[in-house]
């Protein structure tokens, strides 16, 4: 069973709607062994559940992507053969380094997602390793956009009930993995410039792994050394097709429907 949280995010059945017999839903069931009781959480896993969808909240993984994964990551949508060619070699290096996602991890290494074309698949591949991490390896992973980040930034400075700007830098800090998506566009102004250079400076002081999706080589990016060598020495880059596959899903979709009320 789904149910749309506060968020909006679509999370799986926890506690709330559960009917285990054993822990009657809150997650422990009492164990009676040599006189001594004790508790134990249940094996219905109504505990695990319930940590994933703390993740997944987490996450902020916007609604349309919060199915896809590396598995389901359709390739075919490309129609160019060059284009099949440089996706597969991504999904080829994406698929090595979540085999070796500890070793990442204890380097601090992520990606560099980039294309000059929009719509080429980018966020949906950064989506679908941050639905990976969460899922298949139990990682918190905090997903959004540059924009977001700043703006978020913006509204703590005259925000008195929300997060403290501080409170906010720290979580964007210090997050297992953070995804920043569709990094770059953003007007370069010196308080920006010093807001992402504490954020990304502090993950990789910490070794924390970040994922950016950008239009712009990180070579092209408006930022400064500081910025741009901390992005390269941590990040591998996968260069993206430059085809846009955005039209091609909404075709897709279409025809679905089509076929749907002709039968
Ligand atoms: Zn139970």
């Amino acid at each position: 069973m789904e149910h749309v949280t506060e968020s909006g995010l679509r999370m799986r059945s926890t506690s709330t709607d559960c009917d285990c017999p054993k822990c009657k839903g809150s997650g422990w069931e009492i164990v009676e062994e040599k006189g001594y009781s004790y508790a134990r959480e249940c094996s219905c896993g109504i505990r695990k559940r319930e940590v994933l969808g703390r993740k997944l909240k987490f996450a902020n993984i916007p609604d349309a992507f919060a199915d896809v994964r590396i598995e389901n990551f359709r390739r075919d949508i490309y129609r160019r053969e060059d284009s099949l060619k440089i996706i597969e070699k991504d999904l080829k290096a994406i698929g090595w380094w979540l085999e070796n996602i500890s070793e990442m991890q204890d380097q601090g290494m992520g990606f560099y997602l980039y294309s000059g074309t929009k719509g080429s698949g980018k966020t949906r591949m950064a989506v679908s390793i941050a639905n990976e991490l969460i899922y298949a390896k139990g990682l918190s992973v905090k997903f959004a956009t540059s924009v977001q980040i700043l703006n978020e930034i913006k509204a703590s400075w005259n925000n008195e009930d929300g997060m403290t700007e501080h409170q906010l830098l720290d979580d964007l800090s210090k997050a297992e993995v953070l995804i920043i998506d569709d990094f770059g566009i953003e007007k370069v102004k010196d308080w920006i410039v010093e807001k992402l250079y504490h954020i990304i400076n502090a993950r990789y002081i910490n070794r924390l792994i970040t994922i950016f999706t950008s239009n712009l080589p990180i070579e092209g990016l408006d930022y400064d050394d500081r910025i741009t060598n901390r992005i390269k020495e941590k990040c591998f880059p996968l260069v993206f097709p430059n085809e846009s596959v955005r039209d091609y899903i909404a075709e897709a979709n279409f025809n679905k429907l089509k076929e749907i009320m002709a039968s």
